[in-house]
């Protein structure tokens, strides 16, 4: 017996694992990053929707959200400036409501900006290339 742990033990299939590898670490990287602000608006901000004024506290604090102002989720200032506590329901609204005026002013977005603006995938690309081209 071998120490081979895949089973098959293929040369593609062990490529295909490394790039499930390198997903799997650009989406934790992603979901760090919005915990870290979001733990830091929720220091700074009240625990209440800046929309609705609807109150929150640890039993429902998964319901409020952190909005960025100018929709650039890389725009993190450590004052909060670009942070806004959102329940869920106002800020899908305001998510909406910046669509449809994307929508008004002819621009081509179908999707989420929030997805947008972020290109994780992008950057994964990248770095599979240098690799690539460093062997
Ligand atoms: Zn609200
Ligand atoms: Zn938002």
């Amino acid at each position: 017996m071998t120490a081979n742990k895949s089973a098959g033990g293929s040369k593609s299939k062990d490529g295909a694992q490394k790039l499930d590898q390198l997903i799997a670490e650009a989406r934790r990287s992603r979901a760090e990053r919005e915990k870290g602000y979001r733990e830091q608006s929720l220091k700074i901000h009240p625990w209440i929707c800046a929309r609705c004024g609807r109150e929150f506290d640890r039993s429902n604090l998964h319901l409020l959200t952190v909005h960025h102002k100018d929709h650039n989720h890389d725009n993190n200032p450590p004052d909060g400036s670009n942070w806004e506590n959102l329940c869920i329901y106002c800020h899908e609204n305001e998510h909406r409501r910046y669509l449809d005026h994307l929508d008004g002013a002819g621009a081509d977005v179908a999707e989420d900006p929030d997805r947008l603006s972020h290109k994780p995938f992008a950057a994964l690309a990248e770095l599979l290339a240098a690799k690539s081209s460093k062997a």
